[in-house]
């Protein structure tokens, strides 16, 4: 199967089904090290032996949703809120660029503080200023108006996590006014708005089965992301999912491979929640098909009260002022950062 897989790029969803137990196996180790082998060899056909940075500044904590699993979610009253001004913002960019970096992710909660007029002025000011640079937003569900707002501003790429394909599972994770049907449209109005567009799930979020994989997996075969991002759920002490499970090191790695087979040129980052449930977890991700790492940007401040789930990580090889660190750690397994934008191959 994970010969068929790598050859076509697709299975039915039975076979993809039965291709997760038998990976998800306490035994199946061989098998896993063949899956990571064949998507590393993916991966590396398109990427080389590289792997793209990317500054991630957390301009805000403020959030009106209240989904189940996250840290930032308006009913934590424990969170201590902040918000970035836009010339904080650019502050971080033009210490991102000083260090070599070429694609600013700006990420919040849906903080309506911010009028849409104020994001675009911020894209915008990045973009003036340095103009060689991608902006990439991720501020959560908003209108088509405003998501072209910012596109003609010149932001370059959206990431929008689908978080799950399943609908009886999305209103586990969420509260009824969150909804999987809008979060699509909203996917789809990004596509065709022209941003780079980034769709993803967590692993081992409550709840999740093998069929709710598959249907992600599915998902993500009809709507071509340009980007996936895949990371273990971690719970959050003060979320009602607080004495849940995290999702395993394992099923992250497995489904990162999975999804790198299907999608061989996909931009596919090894995540800080992958590196938070393991100490080489970013390497660990590399080796099983990613290509991108988004280090934290984030004024030092304000690191901490970014906590979407316990104990993120946000330090040493964590943080862009460190990216010595990151780049021996990658040459450790053979890889060199790309200071390039790092745009989809299809963008290019
Ligand atoms: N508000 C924006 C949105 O909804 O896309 C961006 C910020 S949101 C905090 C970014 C991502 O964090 C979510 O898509 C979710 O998958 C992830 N996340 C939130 N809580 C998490 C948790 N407890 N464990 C792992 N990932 C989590």
């Amino acid at each position: 199967l994970i010969r068929r897989l790598a050859d076509t790029g697709d299975l039915p969803d039975e076979e993809l089904c039965r291709l997760l137990e038998q990976l998800f196996c306490h035994e199946a180790e061989e098998y896993r090290d063949i899956l990571y082998k064949t998507a590393r060899k993916v991966s590396v056909q398109t990427f080389g032996n590289k792997v793209y940075v990317r500054g991630l500044i957390e301009f805000t904590n403020y959030c009106r949703n209240n989904c189940y699993y996250c840290g930032i979610r308006a009913g934590n009253k424990k969170a201590s809120r902040y918000r970035l001004t836009k010339e904080e913002i650019l502050l971080c960019c033009r210490e991102g660029c000083a260090l070599g970096l070429r694609t600013f992710v700006l990420q919040g909660g849906e903080d309506m503080a911010y009028s849409p007029q104020d994001i675009g002025d911020i894209v915008a000011a990045i973009k003036q200023t340095w103009p060689d640079c991608a902006v990439t937003l991720s501020i959560g569900e908003h209108s088509r108006e405003d998501y072209l707002l910012w596109r003609q501003a010149g932001a370059d790429r959206y990431l929008l996590r689908h978080e799950t394909a399943d609908n009886a599972h999305y209103g586990k994770l969420h509260p009824p006014k969150l909804s999987l049907k809008h979060r699509v449209q909203c996917l789809y109005s990004l596509k065709e708005l022209g941003y780079q567009t980034g769709a993803g799930f967590m692993v081992g979020s409550p709840g999740q089965t093998i069929e709710c994989l598959v249907k992600d997996l599915r998902f993500l075969k009809k709507l071509q992301p340009e980007m996936i991002g895949i990371g273990p759920f971690i719970p959050h002490r003060d979320t009602p999912f607080a004495s849940e499970s995290p999702g395993s090191l394992t099923q992250t790695l497995v489904l990162l491979s999975i999804v790198r087979l299907m999608h061989p040129k996909a931009l596919l980052p090894s995540t800080t929640a992958l590196s938070t449930i393991d100490e080489k977890g970013r390497e660990l991700g590399i080796l099983a098909g990613a290509n991108v790492v988004m280090p934290n940007l984030s004024p030092d401040g304000v690191r901490k009260k970014y906590m979407l789930y316990d104990n993120k990580r946000s330090e040493g090889s964590e943080a862009a002022q460190h990216l010595d660190q990151l780049a021996s750690r990658f040459a450790a397994i053979g890889y060199t950062i790309d200071f390039g934008r790092g745009d989809a191959p299809s963008f290019r």
